[in-house]
Parts: C-alpha cells; structure tokens; sequence
C-alpha cells in the first residue's frame, strides 16, 4: 500500500464528496506533517470529511502528475 511520502513527489491527492460532486485537492506535504509520511493512504479514507456538507468521503482519488524535477505530466507508470 502507498504511504503519503510515496505520494509526495509525484502524486495528488483528492478527496471526493459524492453529494456534492466536489473534488478537494489535498496538500500532502501538510498531511505528513500533522499524521506523519508513514501513514498508509487508504487508513485516512475514514478522516476525511467534507467541508460543505458535512459527509465523510470515502473516495481519494491519486493524480500521477510526475516527479518535481521531471516534465513527464499524466504519464502513467506500473
Ligand atoms: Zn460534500
């Protein structure tokens, strides 16, 4: 399973609100600060609430958007 420090180079995050069809980008490197970068991405599925109605959302969706120092965008890898 992915961790946020295999996230943060080159992946964003997303959480999904099913009801209101919002999509939230996640800043990862907060995340690793306030839960540290060893937390398994699927443990923070349950945390997640949105902001405008109050449901917990249960979908993330994970962005390759390549490597910082890298040009390569929606390049996806295996
Ligand atoms: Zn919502």
């Amino acid at each position: 399973m992915q961790s946020l420090n295999d996230l943060v180079d080159s992946f964003h995050l997303y959480a999904v609100c099913e009801p209101c069809q919002r999509q939230t980008k996640l800043d990862v490197e907060k995340l690793i600060e306030q839960l540290g970068g060893d937390t398994q991405v699927h443990k923070m599925r349950s945390n997640l609430r949105c902001r405008l109605c109050n449901t917990r959302s249960e979908d993330l969706r994970i962005v390759y958007v390549g490597r910082k120092d890298q040009e390569a965008i929606f390049q996806y890898r295996r």
